[in-house]
C-alpha cells in the first residue's frame, strides 16, 4: 500500500457567480521515503495542493471531491480534532519564508519546546533535549547557544534549518516543503536541499517538495510531477522525465533552464505565461502557449497515456503512440 495515495482531489473556491476550479482530479501515489517533486510555474496550483493534502486551505477554497489517504485512513474526513494526530506529527510542512514559520517574539527554543509540546506530554527537560538534538542533527553548530536564540539572530539558511528541525521534532512520515530554498542565496539553497534529501533518507521520511525550478528536482527527487493549470500533465521517474520530457510544457520548462542550454545558445522561454485561475482554457489548458495545438487540443482535455517514458495527458504523444502501435501491427 503507498504511504499517501491520492485520487480525483478537485479543490475549488466559492465565488458568487459561479465556483472556479483551481485543482482538477488530481491522482498520485507516495511511497514510504519516496522523494517526490511537484514542479511548475507560479499558478500551477502546486502550493493549493499541498495545502489540500493538510487541510489547510484558505478560505474560500475547499476541496469539492476526490481522497487523500494516509496509510488507508482518509484525511479529507477528518474533523480539527483528528487533525492535530495528523498534522506536524504524521505529515509536516515547511513553507518558503522561514519568518512566516518562526515567530519574532520567542528564542528558538520555546517554539519548538512548544512545537512537541502541543502534541505530547513530556517534560520541558525532555522536551529542551529533544530540541537540541534536533538542531545538531540538521547541523546547526553550538545548538544549546542557539537554542536561546531569537529567529532576527540567525541567517536565513540558518533560520530555515531551524524549520526543517523543527518539522522533524515529532518524527513525521511525509514532509511537505513548499519553496523551501526560494528566499535563500543560491550556495545556501544547494545546502539547504542537500540537507534535506539526507534527513529524509536518513530517517526514512518521504518528501513532497514543491518548486518552480527544474534545477533543484533532478538533485532531490526520485519521482516528478508536472503541474499546469490545476492538472497534473506529466508524472514519472525524474531522470527519464529530464532526459527525454514528453509534455511540451515540461519540454519548455527544461528549456528555459540555463544549466540545460548548450554554451552561446539562446534560453528558449515558453511563449506567454500561466493564465490566472479565472481564465483557464478550455481544452488543454496549455493550447495557447503550445507550438503543437492542433483543434482537438482547444475542445477537450487530453486524457493520460503511459508513454514509455511518463504517464502524460497530450495529445501529441497520444496519436505518437497510436502510429507506433499502428506499424507494430503492419509489421506482424
Ligand atoms: Fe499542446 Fe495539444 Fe499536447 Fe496540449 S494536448 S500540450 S495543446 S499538443
Ligand atoms: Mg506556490
Amino acid at each position: 500500500m503507498s504511504l499517501l495515495s491520492v485520487n480525483g482531489l478537485s479543490v475549488k473556491f466559492k465565488r458568487r457567480n459561479g465556483d472556479l476550479t483551481a485543482l482538477h482530479e488530481v491522482s498520485f501515489s507516495l511511497d514510504r521515503g519516496e522523494r517526490l517533486a511537484i514542479v511548475g510555474e507560479s499558478g500551477a496550483g502546486k502550493s493549493i495542493l499541498g495545502y489540500a493534502l493538510v487541510n489547510l486551505l484558505s478560505k474560500p477554497g475547499y476541496i469539492a471531491a476526490g481522497s487523500v489517504q494516509l496509510a488507508g485512513q482518509e484525511l479529507t474526513q477528518l474533523n480539527a480534532k483528528q487533525w492535530q494526530g495528523v498534522r506536524g506529527k504524521r505529515i509536516a510542512m515547511i513553507f518558503q519564508d522561514p519568518m512566516i514559520t518562526l515567530n519574532p517574539v520567542l528564542s528558538i527554543g520555546d517554539q519548538m519546546v512548544e512545537a512537541i509540546r502541543s502534541h505530547t506530554r513530556i517534560a520541558y527537560k525532555d522536551a529542551r533535549k529533544l530540541a537540541i538534538e534536533k538542531l545538531a542533527h540538521v547541523r546547526i553548530a553550538a545548538p544549546v547557544q542557539r537554542f536561546d536564540q531569537y529567529p532576527h539572530e540567525l541567517s536565513g539558511g540558518m533560520r530555515q534549518r531551524v524549520i526543517i528541525a523543527i518539522a522533524l521534532l515529532l518524527n513525521p512520515e511525509i514532509i511537505i516543503a513548499d519553496e523551501p530554498t526560494t528566499a535563500l542565496d543560491v550556495t545556501i539553497q544547494a545546502e539547504i536541499l542537500q540537507l534535506l534529501k539526507q534527513i529524509c533518507l536518513d530517517n526514512g521520511v518521504a518528501l513532497i517538495l514543491i518548486t518552480h525550478d527544474f534545477g533543484v528536482v533532478s538533485r532531490i527527487a526520485e519521482r516528478t510531477l508536472v503541474m499546469y493549470a490545476g492538472r497534473i500533465v506529466e508524472q514519472g521517474p525524474t531522470l527519464e522525465i529530464i532526459n527525454d520530457p514528453q509534455h511540451p510544457y515540461t519540454q519548455g520548462l527544461l528549456n528555459a533552464l540555463p544549466q540545460m542550454a548548450l554554451p552561446g545558445q539562446r534560453l528558449n522561454q515558453i511563449q506567454g505565461s500561466m493564465p490566472p485561475l479565472s481564465e483557464h482554457p478550455g481544452g488543454c489548458a496549455f493550447h495557447p502557449r503550445c507550438p503543437y495545438a492542433q483543434d482537438k487540443c482547444r475542445e477537450k482535455v487530453p486524457g493520460f497515456v503511459y508513454s514509455g517514458v511518463s504517464t502524460v495527458a497530450c495529445y501529441v504523444v497520444e496519436d505518437m503512440l497510436a502510429e507506433f502501435a499502428q506499424y507494430d501491427e503492419e509489421d506482424l
